[in-house]
């Protein structure tokens, strides 16, 4: 996936702010963050979204939860907790087109989240 831009973060190619890496996954801060603290969660391999984490992928899933945990622990955010969200398609707010999860922390966060 040449033109993905998160590919590009995960291999290096194009800097970010990195929190997190592992085999199978790469985390790193959002460049307009909604919160204290504001963490994109990435596979490593090019997957669109949840629609195509068909069975073949969900091996490398496994690990999701444990690195999400890891994450917000290094963050500070177990006390407070943290909202998960993964958007999935346009009209649910999905701009980048390769799966990725926020860690939003560190504020009080309303809900329900969705302004329409
Ligand atoms: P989505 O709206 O697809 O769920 O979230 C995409 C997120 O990626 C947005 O919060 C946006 O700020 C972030 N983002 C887009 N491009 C970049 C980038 O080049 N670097 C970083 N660190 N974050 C980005
Ligand atoms: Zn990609």
């Amino acid at each position: 996936m040449e033109e993905c831009i998160f590919c590009k973060i995960a291999s290096g190619e194009i800097p970010s702010s990195k929190v997190y890496e592992d085999e199978h996954w790469f985390a790193f801060k959002d460049i307009s963050p909604c919160a204290p603290v504001h963490i994109l969660v990435i596979p490593k391999k090019h997957i669109r979204d949840i629609f195509e984490l068909t069975p073949e992928k969900e091996g490398m899933m496994s690990d999701f939860f444990s690195t999400v945990r890891h994450i917000a622990m290094q963050e500070g955010l177990q006390e407070k907790g943290f909202r998960l969200v993964v958007n999935t398609g346009a009209a649910a707010g999905q701009t980048v087109f390769h799966f990725h999860a926020h860690i939003i922390g560190g504020r009080e966060l309303g809900w329900p989240p969705f302004s329409e």
